[in-house]
């Protein structure tokens, strides 16, 4: 599943090619992916400007000049592709159409937009602009980690008094927006806070150590293109490669590479999610 600097990546990849463009052709295949798509979905999208391309969480925000926003969720396999020549920077023609193309975008800069997605959880909703926060897939959701609003303070108040495990704490989406199991079990073990801890039993100290640890994860993860652990793409089909940079995500049985420590990386069950972790430096 994507998580925010996946989601990032392909914002920041679609970006150039949708912003102040106008969609000149909406084609869509199907009638629904995990949900059914709005009625008349490609008409209202025909001839509507794309005035600002942002993301909220694990969210692509197209904002319309109609006054609607495009909301699109890669759900577990969706990719994004961007063919055609919008800025005279690539040399590949438009792909022929694949199986699981559903949704296809032609830009008027030439660019095509095509959401492909083999196992359909992904989502695309449209919604009056001025009250997107009000939708019932980001109504809910806490503050984004790379946000003002997300600070020591605010955390450390999230997490005061709750006996749940650090780890679920993190995956709240009501606490904190986009991070998801690989990049919370990263963010665990360069803050050497053990995954099995209660939320209650971190000190201040130690939760406001989180902060600026979240932030920087994510900021590597989004400047290496994201994880390309499964499905992900970048928008020009080319993966990301932050797996590499993985110190405790998915290296069960491997040394644990902080300076000093000789444990090895296990894994764990919580929730039904694998928590990877070093017994020996995380507490
Ligand atoms: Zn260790």
């Amino acid at each position: 599943m994507p998580e925010l600097p996946e989601v990032e990546t392909v914002r920041r990849g679609l970006a150039p090619s949708m912003e102040g463009q106008r969609i000149t052709r909406a084609q869509v295949n199907r009638p629904d992916l995990r949900w059914p798509f709005p009625p008349r979905m490609a008409e209202r999208l025909t001839g509507a400007r794309v005035e600002r391309l942002g993301r909220r969480s694990k969210y692509i925000l197209a904002d319309l000049d109609t006054g609607e926003t495009l909301i699109i969720h890669l759900g577990m396999s969706g990719r994004m592709l961007v063919s055609g020549d919008p800025l005279g920077q690539f040399h590949h023609d438009h792909p022929a159409p694949e199986k699981h193309d559903h949704v296809v975008l032609d830009m008027e800069n030439g660019a095509r937009i095509t959401f492909n997605d083999a196992r359909r959880f992904g989502a695309m909703d449209l919604t009056p602009t001025d009250r997107v926060a009000q939708h019932p897939l980001l109504s809910s959701l806490g503050p984004e980690p790379l946000g003002n609003s997300f600070d020591e303070d605010y955390l450390i108040d999230r997490l005061k008094g709750r006996a749940m495990p650090i780890k679920s704490a993190l995956l709240d989406q009501k606490i904190i927006a986009g991070l998801g199991n690989i990049y919370v079990c990263e963010v665990l073990h360069r803050t050497g806070i053990s995954p099995l801890r209660k939320a209650r039993d971190v000190t201040s100290t130690r939760v406001a150590s989180l902060v600026p640890a979240i932030r920087e994860v994510l900021t590597e993860a989004i400047d290496a293109g994201g994880s390309s652990l499964r499905d992900h793409r970048q928008t020009d089909g080319e993966l990301g490669y932050f797996q590499h940079e993985f110190r405790a995500y998915d290296r069960e049985g491997e040394p644990c590479p902080t300076p000093g420590c000789d444990g090895i990386i296990g894994r764990i069950v919580q929730s039904g999610r694998s928590s990877f972790y070093c017994p020996t430096c995380q507490r």
